[in-house]
């Protein structure tokens, strides 16, 4: 049987090793076009000459020393919550200078956890200005080229894909290149393993490659809360993340027990049957990041777009929060 060299998409049980590795989306694995048989014939944008678009992907990735990409198996867990948070923890307890990119496409929750409603993105010198939350902190959201908040996003794949790529490419962060480790970009996804989590990592992972020098540090974080339901997707999307060749920092419990602002006292509402996220990180050998509690401030913080810290010098959760971040950069 004649063999075009193209294992990935072919059936023929030949017994010959498979050559090439091939992602989910059909494109190759990152350095593995060096010895496949297939360099040069097989179609993939690895073998060709980089797009334009791609270069100034991989022109905008340079500047950012750290690239985190918020994940989780199932919607309502806090990701948003944990996503923004973290961004103005980092703006504004560590003086980072933060991107907060929003790749949820149908369902932007940025521009009200950021108190940005009603913002729009413009043309700047160098592409698109986003927007500013406070001097250390600006945000992109589909949600800030909405003609009207509540308009419905109805887009198929390579739409989003295309605004995905606008968004790696066009925007135009206020951070300095010099500063590389001093920035992060800390991007929002949205539940499950779909098309918005194929494109983005895709794109960083190409264009971070044409890198040279100052290439980012690009790691996930999962968010869960500790039943068995959501602890279920968050199995999925770890052995996503492996597939795509995405490293996983850790998972973080969120909404992990209630602890009452009376008495002080404990309460377990979302009961972690299956062991919650620590077991879990046991059985796949992963860092567990830490617990944050459900708390009412956190719940108006998410609600009023400012930082958790504004609204309380000291809670519980808040110390809690605090060590998940520091868990995160260790
Ligand atoms: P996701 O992005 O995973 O869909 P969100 O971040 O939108 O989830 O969170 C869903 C809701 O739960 C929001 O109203 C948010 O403020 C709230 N929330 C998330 N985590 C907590 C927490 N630890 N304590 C209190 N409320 C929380």
């Amino acid at each position: 049987m004649s063999c075009d060299g193209n294992c990935g998409s072919c059936a023929s049980g030949c017994g010959k090793p498979k050559q090439q590795e091939v992602h989910p989306s059909g494109q190759c694995a990152e350095d593995k076009c060096g010895s496949c048989p297939s360099k040069g014939k097989c179609g993939s944008s690895m073998n060709s000459a980089p797009s334009e678009q791609n270069l100034r992907i991989a022109k905008s990735l340079q500047n950012f020393g750290h690239v985190i990409l918020v994940l989780s198996g199932k919607g309502g867990v806090g990701k948003s919550t944990v996503s923004t948070q973290l961004a103005f923890y980092l703006s504004e307890k560590m003086d980072k200078k933060v991107g907060l990119m929003d790749v949820d496409v149908c369902g932007p929750s940025i521009p009200t956890m950021t108190n940005t409603v009603g913002a729009q993105v413009h043309g700047s010198a160098d592409g698109w200005a986003p927007i500013g939350v406070t001097d250390n902190l600006q945000t992109v959201s589909i949600g800030f080229m909405l003609e009207k908040t509540d308009d419905a996003v109805i887009m198929r794949g390579p739409k989003k894909h295309s605004l995905i790529a606008q968004f790696l490419s066009e925007v135009d962060w206020d951070v300095k290149q010099e500063e590389f480790d001093r920035n992060y970009l800390i991007i929002d996804t949205p539940p499950g393993t779909t098309d918005e989590h194929l494109s983005v990592i895709n794109l960083i992972t190409q264009c971070s490659a044409l890198i040279t020098d100052n290439r980012p540090e690009v790691f996930s974080v999962i968010v869960s809360t500790p039943q068995e339901v959501a602890l279920s997707d968050v199995r999925k999307e770890i052995n996503f993340c492996a597939k795509i060749n995405l490293t996983v920092r850790g998972v973080i419990e969120n909404m992990s027990g209630f602890v009452c602002p009376c008495c002080n006292k404990e309460t377990q509402i979302f009961s972690p049957t299956s062991g919650g996220c620590k077991k879990l990180c046991e059985e796949y050998k992963l860092k567990f990041l830490g617990r944050i509690p459900m708390d009412p401030l956190l719940t108006r913080a998410a609600e009023d777009g400012v930082m958790w810290g504004q609204l309380t010098e000291t809670s519980l959760g808040l110390d809690m929060f605090k060590k998940v971040v520091e868990s995160i950069l260790e």
